[in-house]
């Protein structure tokens, strides 16, 4: 059955699609629908007029002329997102339109109508528009995001552009939400999106996936059911936080335990949550996240090697410095403060060879800049071992350090400046200062008896054939003499070191001290011309071992004679304590300076006074304190200048 015109008209006009029909050459409008009307903003009583007078706008625009040609030549034309300008409230606006003209024609194949269809497409282009925009952001942000990578600090300025880029995002997603969501699939960070109050996942781009170590079937279900192994996490509570308060909340290097396989495992991210709001209601979050988990590490074993190294270098027993390539300081240690007696800031304060350091050579003299190890470095590039030199402390002290300084390069080998560390050696060269000393004071010593022993020799050879008894006697005197005080000598240097190390035998055995006494006084009374008294309790019995007892009152005495030949006696005293006896020798010689006391029990310390020359070793007493002590006894002195002086030693005496 056909339809009749007026039908097929009613089924047109009742067509959503915007539909006129022209019926003669000059664009008679035959008819319009509603939807062409709409379109066109035009009443009914436009109907019988032609298009131009009807849309007198359209003069100039393409479309009469496209019409007329269809009508000429009986082909159909259309075509899409075609703009044109019609007449808005007063004024021209540009709109998009998907038409055709089509031509009616008769069985002469001559047109007697053209049915216009139209559908505006502004929308949609500008939805398109919308698209194009967006992946330029994307790719915008992609760029940017990727740079970021290289750098922590910029990847937390791009997190937040990248933030701002789809904060705008967001704003369009109702418009173009699956663009939005290609987009965040696509995005170079970790993306959520949840939405209801369950904080249901309704976007997981492949980077959050990733991190998550989650398939896309985690999509569509709660965070919570998807994940039990986040509940407690307090980035996940605030997560729930931010559905419910609508608040922005950002995290920086936020610590999440994540589940990866078996295990769970702490990692740090910077994140941002976002509420998504849908007319005024919240309606989901978006979390957007970036991993900085390799950063924090590393960041985070940087510090503890730093404390350990701290460690190192505060316990460490040299001291250590930085100095730049000014040969201004950088660093010290704990214990290069403490030998160069400085407080942090006097150190900072002062260029490595200060002439306030007062640097010397050993020799003593002023140590010129370009001898200091750090000039060696800063000038020559290359390292300097176990360099000596002496600095003045700020009170005045003077300190031996030995130095070690290399080179400090940066990380393309180029000299940035100096370390050095060093060691307090005062104490070593003080020792090898008196070693040197005592070497030629020994030496100085052998040589007397040698020269006498060698003295007599000559002479008995010279006269071996005719040579007077009494003569022989004296000269064979002289010999002994001369090889008893060599071997004396001798076996005090031999035994030195075993008794300074307290390597000597102690026999102890019980005996009279006053028995003792009177026999050291037979030893050395044939030396001088000196009264030696004895007195106080010499019946006592002691226990000790006599020969080394013996050794130092021989000692005594002989320090006596010779340091106090002046003085006219000697007195030897024994005295009860109540719990030991006290031995005393004392004489009213010179006496010994009140500041030369505290040394004089010192090894190869001599005290011998200005203008005055004595012979001798300097280990006398040392040794005799040695044996003393070995006894788990005392000695002492008490002396006056010019008055005299008294040697004292105790041991404990052992009720029996
Ligand atoms: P030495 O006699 O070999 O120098 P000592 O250890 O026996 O070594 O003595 C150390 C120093 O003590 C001596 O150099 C001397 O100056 C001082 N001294 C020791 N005894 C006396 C004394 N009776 N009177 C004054 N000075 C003494």
């Amino acid at each position: 059955m056909l339809l009749a015109d007026h039908q097929l008209l009613q089924i047109l006009s009742q067509s959503n699609l915007a539909t006129a029909v022209y019926g003669s050459d000059e664009l008679h409008i035959h008819f319009a629908n509603r939807a062409m009307l709409a379109l066109w903003r035009k009443q009914p009583n436009i109907i019988g007029s032609t298009l131009e007078e009807a849309m007198p706008e359209l003069v100039g625009q393409p479309f009469g002329d496209i019409l007329r040609k269809v009508w000429k030549t009986g082909q159909a034309y259309r075509d899409t997102d075609t703009p044109a300008d019609l007449m808005k409230d007063g004024r021209l606006v540009r709109a998009y339109y998907d038409f055709e003209f089509r031509p009616i024609l008769d069985s002469e194949g001559q047109t007697i109508a053209i049915i216009h269809e139209a559908t505006d497409v502004t929308a949609r282009l500008q939805a398109q528009a919308n698209i194009t925009e967006t992946h330029n952001r994307e790719q915008e942000l992609i760029s940017k995001l990727t740079q970021s990578n290289d750098d922590f600090k910029i990847t937390n300025q791009k997190l937040q552009d990248s933030n701002d880029n789809i904060n705008i995002l967001n704003l369009r997603l109702q418009e173009s939400e699956t663009d939005f969501k290609r987009l965040v699939e696509q995005a170079p960070v970790a993306i959520l999106v949840f939405r209801g109050e369950n904080l249901v996942i309704d976007i997981a781009n492949a980077a959050m996936l990733e991190i998550l170590d989650k398939d896309p079937d985690i999509i569509g279900r709660p965070i919570l059911d998807s994940m039990p192994e986040l509940r407690g996490e307090p980035a996940v509570d605030l997560l729930f936080d931010v559905y419910h308060s609508g608040r922005v909340e950002e995290g920086i290097e936020v610590p999440v335990r994540i589940r990866k396989g078996n295990v769970l495992e702490t990692r740090y991210f910077n994140f941002s949550y976002r509420p998504l709001m849908d007319h005024g209601k919240i309606v989901g979050v978006m979390d957007v996240a970036v991993e900085v988990t390799a950063q924090v590490l590393a960041r985070q074993e940087l510090r503890a090697n730093e404390q350990r190294l701290q460690g190192i270098l505060d316990t460490m027993a040299e001291g250590l410095i930085i100095v730049n390539m000014d040969g201004m300081p950088n660093y010290a240690n704990l214990t290069a403060l403490r030998i160069l007696g400085l407080s942090d800031e006097e150190f900072n304060a002062r260029f490595y060879n200060d002439l306030k350091w007062k640097n010397e050579r050993l020799d003593g003299t002023l140590l010129p800049d370009k001898e200091h190890p750090i000039y060696t470095v800063l000038h020559e590039a290359r390292s300097v071992y176990d360099y000596e030199l002496a600095t003045h402390q700020t009170n005045g002290d003077r300190k031996y350090l030995s130095i070690n300084a290399a080179p400090l390069l940066d990380a393309e080998g180029k000299l940035i400046g100096a370390i050095a560390t060093f060691t307090d050696v005062t104490h070593r060269r003080l020792l090898m200062q008196q070693k040197d000393d005592f070497i030629s004071v020994a030496s100085h010593e052998l040589k007397t008896p040698i020269t006498s022993l060698k003295a007599a020799i000559q002479l008995l050879d010279r006269m071996k054939h005719n040579i007077h008894p009494e003569m022989l006697l004296k000269l064979i005197d002289q010999s002994n003499r001369s090889l008893n005080k060599l071997s004396e000598l001798v076996s005090s240097l031999l035994n030195t070191n075993r008794i300074a190390e307290g390597r000597f035998p102690i026999n102890k055995q019980q005996f009279k001290i006053g028995d003792m006494l009177a026999e050291c006084r037979e030893q050395v009374a044939s030396a001088t011309s000196q009264e030696i008294q004895l007195s106080g309790d010499l019946d006592l019995e002691i226990l000790g071992d006599r020969q080394l007892l013996e050794q130092v009152v021989i000692n005594l005495l002989n320090n006596a004679i010779k340091y106090a030949h002046n003085s006219p006696t000697i007195q030897i005293r024994a005295e009860k304590l109540p719990d030991a006896v006290k031995v005393a020798v004392s004489d009213t010689g010179p006496g010994i300076d009140p500041e030369k006391i505290p040394h004089i029990f010192e090894r190869y310390y001599r005290a011998d006074r200005e203008g005055m020359n004595f012979s001798g070793l300097g280990l006398g007493l040392f040794i005799s304190a040695e044996i003393i002590s070995r006894h788990n006894g005392e000695i002492g002195v008490d002396s006056i200048v010019d008055q005299g002086t008294t040697f004292w030693f105790k041991i404990p005496v052992f009720s029996s």
